[in-house]
């Protein structure tokens, strides 16, 4: 039977080979269904199939004992089922991991695992780099490279769940323990400027034959791309939170540029409609607090009124990020009082706020720290030596995240 291994030492063969397979990770049920159609195979053995990839982790069609030899060696000569390679793997004393994953042309993407007492939630990529270029974030100071495919959007959740399996000799399959139960596109990139793979894997998020997760338990984050998120509720509506981070158009436009084409009053409009299909009664609001930039009480009371207009008013819960300063962004992150106070407001309006608790900040794994290193390797040792310049600056907490109990 010929399998991958007998063009390994083959150099150029290896790569040429791997073009004119079918990567299955590329394909969501009914894609997968056709594909075993070509093959001459009855829809059921697609879901035999699915099982095996997304339930089991399997790469290898040799354990697929249930599908019948003949397709076993179909498949070894036609697909391969093939994730994007771990550059390396972190823990945080706090149990956050992170891994830096290869998407090749020096192109690399980070995802992160973060545990929690009752979930797992993964937070993925969907681009490595970013075009958004909003001025608080690390991921945007670094350009964009490109758009991920199906396979290296899902198979980061993927890799996660069977490698934090495998650490912990949890037995694969259905019956094992589910390691990820929560997933948030919040990683590098835009996920509604990457559409189509970005729709796909959710679908394959949602099916029962493969990691079968709730729409509440899967989260996308945007920016705001007010066509695509109209689109979004009538192609796969999961929990949507949109990164706000401003109170006003004059205000985003400066920190989030795409509110230049999408402005606060089209983007609120576009989250009412969204509620009527979401599988939350609640849009979240991500609201990084950047000193001196959004966070004094009147922009907290503009924020309410934002949110209660009368013509838009849009259910919702805030979340509150404490800003992890990265040099090149010139921005600070506020104070813990004036975070607090500015919660205070959004409570006293009856609005539900949170203050995000930073995790993985040892491993550079923090929220907006998700830089992964696009084109260039030497940026993430290039920043670490001007943090600890800054620090020596001023003074040791800054780029420190502190927690701040809600
Ligand atoms: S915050 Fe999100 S949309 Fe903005 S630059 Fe960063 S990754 Fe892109």
């Amino acid at each position: 039977m010929l399998s991958l291994d007998n063009f390994l030492g083959t150099g150029g063969n290896l790569i040429v080979y791997m073009a004119i397979l079918t990567n299955l990770l590329d394909l969501d049920p009914v894609q997968l269904i056709a594909y075993c159609g070509e093959l001459g195979e009855k829809p059921f053995r697609a879901k035999q199939l699915q099982r095996w990839i997304h339930q089991f982790g399997a790469s290898n069609f040799d354990v697929m004992t249930d599908l019948a030899k003949s397709l076993r060696e179909k498949l070894s000569t036609r697909a391969m089922i093939v994730s994007p390679s771990i550059v390396s793997d972190h823990t945080s004393v706090d149990g956050t991991r992170k891994w830096l994953l290869d998407v090749g042309q020096g192109n690399a993407i980070e995802t992160v695992f973060i545990p929690e007492e009752n979930r797992g939630t993964l937070c993925i990529s969907t681009q490595a780099g970013c075009a958004v270029n909003c001025r608080f974030c690390s991921t945007g100071k670094q350009g964009f490279s490109r758009n991920l495919s199906v396979s290296e959007i899902i198979g980061q959740l993927w890799m996660a769940e069977f490698e934090l399996r495998r650490t912990k000799n949890i037995e694969l399959g259905p019956k094992g323990e589910r390691q990820i139960t929560n997933v948030v596109m919040m990683g590098m990139g835009e996920p509604l400027l990457n559409y189509e793979p970005t729709v796909t894997a959710l679908r394959l998020m949602l099916d029962d034959n493969a990691y079968g997760l709730s729409r509440r338990r899967v989260t996308l984050s945007t920016s705001g791309v007010v066509p695509m998120i109209d689109k979004l509720s009538q192609d796969c509506a999961v929990a949507l939170a949109v990164s706000l981070h401003a109170s006003n158009d004059v205000l985003r436009d400066g920190l989030v540029p795409l509110n230049k084409k999408y402005p606060l009053a089209e983007l609120m409009a576009a989250c009412k409609r969204y509620l009527e299909f979401a599988p939350r009664d609640f849009i979240t609001f991500e609201y990084c607090m950047l000193e001196g930039v959004n966070d004094t009480d009147a922009h907290a009371h503009e924020l309410v009124a934002l949110v209660r207009d009368s013509n838009n008013s849009v259910s919702c819960k805030f979340n509150l990020i404490p800003f992890n300063p990265f040099p090149e962004s010139g921005l600070l992150r506020s104070k813990n009082p004036r975070i607090k106070s500015f919660a205070q407001i959004l409570m006293d309006a009856g609005i539900v706020t949170t203050i995000r608790k930073t995790r993985g900040d040892d491993i550079d794994a923090a929220c907006g720290q998700l830089a992964g290193e696009v084109q260039d390797r030497t940026r993430v040792q290039e920043r670490m030596e001007k943090m600890t310049e800054y620090q020596q600056k001023f003074g040791e907490n800054f780029g420190r995240i502190v927690e701040i109990p809600s």
